[in-house]
């Protein structure tokens, strides 16, 4: 690994390596003015060219209104949801505030939701599918938000990798900080792996 340069940082940019995967991320939506109060429109993923999912939304004072099918593999019937997603609004030290997506199943915040059968943090997801992913993705997963948490983060896989601490070695910090990223890898990886067997939204 490089210096201290920026070097590996930029792992955590491009680390979410599934574009396909069906996610809901209110940075991008905030950016592309998509959150604006009384605005609709559609959200769509595609992989390979090939359309994966899309879902309707409307965004509310407080809350993003999502509408949108789902069907569970071996399932024949869609089924209708319409659902929403709490908008939590944080003010930052220094002006300004954040916008955050609240998760419907355990009221975390969360940059970023992910769609399995519906739209929920990572972490629900990871809880969901426990059963069939296992231990190495359950252990990957907790051991990252561990060291986020030592190095004083919230321990979100989706906030940007926290800086190094006072006092802290550059050598422990670089070692965590590829730790940390060699087990999001694993994490999206699996995660993607087991979205995609899931499939999202309906088609048209
Ligand atoms: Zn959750």
């Amino acid at each position: 690994m490089g210096g201290s340069g920026s070097g590996n940082r930029w792992r955590y940019g491009t680390r979410s390596t599934c574009e396909a995967s069906l996610r809901i991320d209110v940075r991008y939506m905030r950016k592309q003015s998509l959150l604006r109060t009384g605005f609709q429109g559609t959200l769509s993923w595609s992989r390979h060219g090939e359309q994966t999912g899309w879902i309707r939304y409307k965004v509310h004072p407080n809350s993003l209104e999502l509408d949108y099918r789902t069907r569970q593999v071996g399932e024949v019937e869609w089924t209708p949801v319409n659902e929403h997603v709490p908008l939590l609004r944080r003010e930052q030290p220094f002006g300004g505030s954040r916008v955050y997506l609240g998760c419907l199943r355990c009221g975390s915040r969360n940059m970023v939701l992910y769609g399995g059968s519906r739209f929920r943090c990572r972490r629900c997801l990871n809880l969901a599918y426990a059963s069939q992913s296992e231990d190495i993705f359950g252990r990957a997963a907790s051991r990252s938000r561990e060291i986020r948490m030592r190095l004083g983060g919230e321990g979100c896989f989706d906030d940007p990798f926290p800086p190094k601490p006072k006092g802290m070695h550059w050598s422990t910090y670089e070692r965590l900080e590829n730790e940390c990223a060699r087990l999001d890898d694993l994490v999206t990886a699996e995660l993607c792996g087991l979205m995609a067997r899931f499939g999202g939204a309906a088609r048209g």
